[in-house]
This record gives structure tokens, C-alpha cells and sequence, in this order.
């Protein structure tokens, strides 16, 4: 296993559509070690695999408290079939550097995925499991939550992060 860097927000990839998995093999147990790996260490509660510049449709999760992780879940080319009800809460992003807010997100959802041996999944999820497997459904299809702020709200978090930017350069200079 390895730590992946993970790409930050004005990173391309993270606005890319990502590709389906089809060859359930070794390397694919690589990738997924490596993410969970690396979702851990950040620390982290989700990561999708374009956030470690890997362009496919493979997410984990873990939203066990700390000192019970170690069973994550793993999603292959993962779809939301139907969402129900809705939930305001607040977000960050391991992609999203020194910023958070509050996201709509259906509040119980039924997913369709695969298992990393390319099984069928079918669950339901509700509350926290179903915003991080919105969220990290959305970042497979190249959105970040910014994406799903007002406009007013994304204004500012460019302004921002422009300004972030800025700093980081005026340090390395
Ligand atoms: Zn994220």
C-alpha cells in the first residue's frame, strides 16, 4: 500500500467525468488499498478516486468513529436510483482547501454499485452515510460541492481562493 497525493481544488481532473470500472483485477485492489490508505491518513470519513488524479469510478468510505475504522466501504462504478427527502448540513472536502458549508442532499437515497470482485451492490442509505456517498458520487461526475452552492456563495469561495493562491505564491517567491 501507499499514500496517493491528493489534487485540490482548481486541480482539472476534479471537474472530469470519470470512467467506469471493467477489469476487476489486482491493480484495481491496488487503487482501492491505496485510497483507503490514503483516506485514512488525511484523516477523512470518503475519497473518490479522481481526487488521487485517477480518473475512474471508485469511491470509499468510512464513517465509523475513529477508533472503530477499519471496515470501509467500497464502491465500483456506484449510481444513485432514487433519492427521497432532503437534509441541510455542513461539508468540507479533502479537495477543498480552508473551507466549508451547508449542502442540500436527499436525505435517503437507493444505491446501485459494484463490489471491488464486480458483484452487484444494492442498499439503501440515510443521514450522514447517504451526503458522503452524494458527495463523493458528485465528485465522479467531475463536481465538487461548491458546484451545488448560489452563485453568491461560489463567488466568494473563488474570490478566496484566488487570494489563497496568491499567498502561496508571494511564500515560494
Ligand atoms: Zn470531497
Amino acid at each position: 500500500m501507499a499514500l496517493r497525493e491528493i489534487v485540490t481544488d482548481p486541480f482539472p481532473i476534479l471537474k472530469e467525468t470519470t470512467r467506469p470500472v471493467t477489469e476487476f483485477d489486482d491493480n484495481l485492489k491496488k487503487l482501492v488499498a491505496d485510497m483507503v490508505e490514503t483516506m485514512y491518513a488525511a484523516p477523512g470519513v470518503g475519497l473518490a478516486a479522481n481526487q488521487i488524479n485517477i480518473p475512474l469510478q471508485v469511491a470509499v468510505i468510512d464513517i465509523a468513529p475513529k477508533e472503530q475504522k477499519g471496515d470501509p466501504v467500497v464502491l465500483i462504478n456506484p449510481k444513485i436510483i432514487k433519492g427521497e427527502g432532503e437534509e441541510v448540513d455542513e461539508e468540507g472536502c479533502l479537495s477543498v482547501t480552508d473551507y466549508t458549508a451547508k449542502v442540500k442532499r436527499f436525505s435517503k437515497i437507493w444505491v446501485e454499485a459494484q463490489n471491488l470482485e464486480g458483484q452487484p451492490l444494492n442498499f439503501e442509505a440515510e443521514g450522514f452515510f447517504a451526503r458522503v456517498i452524494q458527495h463523493e458520487l458528485d465528485h465522479l461526475n467531475g463536481k465538487i460541492f461548491v458546484d451545488r452552492l448560489s452563485t453568491l456563495k461560489r463567488t466568494m469561495y473563488k474570490k478566496r481562493r484566488k487570494k489563497l493562491q496568491r499567498q502561496l505564491d508571494e511564500a515560494d517567491s
